[in-house]
């Protein structure tokens, strides 16, 4: 398994771009209309920008985040909300944390009752410190409550969390120079990551998980992959000039269907998950849970294998294997 930097990989993507690809930054989508026309030349879809202008399309492919203004366009008010979870999370050279004693070499999740505690190398010589905290999201006096995603966090509260816990755990947390808030938001699985036979949502744009599993890098990706995927078996390369109306509808379809039971699969455990992390942040002044069944809960996790390991080459010719047996 790899783990790396975000600015990392999205230096590599850039420098993979090819020249002909005109990339446009601090452009904000406002609006998405899928126009409806009797002329296949006026097919196609309009994405208006906050600057006030527009872009017309083939293919709109919604990438933009847990808070998607396309997938707003498609399913207006589907709204992630706060779980109560709190990440407080750095990335630093890894000679800071270099010369202590039982620096695992792997990432390790130290689990507690009522926080975790996350710590991983990265490429490039980086390291992650990742303190995770529960809190009742209805709490309306709640501590972080409100918090804006990667706003300056406390360090000194990040070590207070963890002052009584493993000594290469604190000791990790000690030479952590400085950490960033991150609220956790978990919104219901959609019923469809694709509309119109021209829009298609793609990482938490359409699959609104939040920080479950530490997976969503690898979803995103693997979306991007299965699209490109479906576009390749419906519209060839070598076929020259603009995808048709068939060509983009079938790959959208194949798309939906290699992701979104997978992706949704994940939704429903996360969701329980989040409520069980509710319920025991709740009885932790009344009913604490004890060390043994702290134990017993992470032993119970079960296997994460089918996530981890998930084929997305795999679960797409299934796909389309289905699809001609049907036929
Ligand atoms: C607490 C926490 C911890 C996590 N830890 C991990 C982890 O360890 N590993 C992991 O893989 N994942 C982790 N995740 C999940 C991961 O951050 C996301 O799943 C991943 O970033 C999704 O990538 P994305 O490209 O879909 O969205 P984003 O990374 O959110 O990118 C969306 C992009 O769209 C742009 N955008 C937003 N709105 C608009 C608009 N209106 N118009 C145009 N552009 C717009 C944004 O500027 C941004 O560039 C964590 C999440 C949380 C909450």
């Amino acid at each position: 398994m790899a783990r790396f930097h975000r600015a990392h990989l999205q230096r590599l993507l850039l420098d993979s771009l090819p020249d002909r690809v005109d990339l446009q930054l601090r452009k904000r989508i406002v609006s998405v209309r899928v126009k409806s026309s009797s002329s296949a030349a006026d097919e196609g879809v309009v994405i208006g920008f906050q600057e006030g202008t527009t872009v017309e399309a083939d293919l709109l492919v919604g990438a933009d985040g847990i808070h998607s203004a396309v997938r707003w366009a498609f399913v207006p008010g589907h709204a992630p909300r706060w779980t109560g979870g709190i990440a407080l999370r750095s990335t630093f050279d890894v000679s800071l944390v270099e010369g202590i004693s039982g620096l695992p070499d792997d990432a390790v999740f130290y689990a507690g009752h009522d926080r975790n505690l996350f710590v991983s190398r990265l490429g490039r010589n980086q390291f992650t410190v990742a303190g995770l905290l529960q809190f009742d999201p209805d709490d309306p006096q709640g501590l972080f409550r409100g918090a804006k995603w990667n706003a300056e966090g406390d360090v000194t509260q990040l070590r207070a969390y963890f002052k009584d816990w493993h000594p290469t755990a604190r000791a990790l947390v000690e030479a952590t120079p400085y950490t960033r808030v991150h609220p956790n938001l978990l919104g219901a699985p959609l019923e469809m990551m694709v509309f119109d036979g021209r829009v298609a949502l793609l990482g938490d744009a359409g699959h609104t998980h939040g920080g479950a599993f530490a997976a969503g890098g690898s979803l995103a990706i693997n979306d991007a992959h299965a699209l490109a995927l479906a576009l390749a078996h419906t519209w060839p390369t070598g076929d020259g000039g603009r995808p048709n109306n068939r060509h983009l509808a079938e790959a959208l379809a194949f798309f939906d269907r290699t992701r979104r039971p997978h992706v949704n699969k994940l939704i429903e455990i996360a969701s329980k998950q989040a409520l069980d992390r509710q319920r025991r942040s709740q009885a932790s002044g009344t009913q604490a849970e004890s060390d043994c069944w702290l134990r017993e809960r992470v032993s119970g996790l079960g296997d994460v294998a089918w996530l981890a390991e998930h084929d997305v080459e795999s679960e797409f010719k299934a796909v389309i294997g289905s699809e001609v047996t049907t036929m």
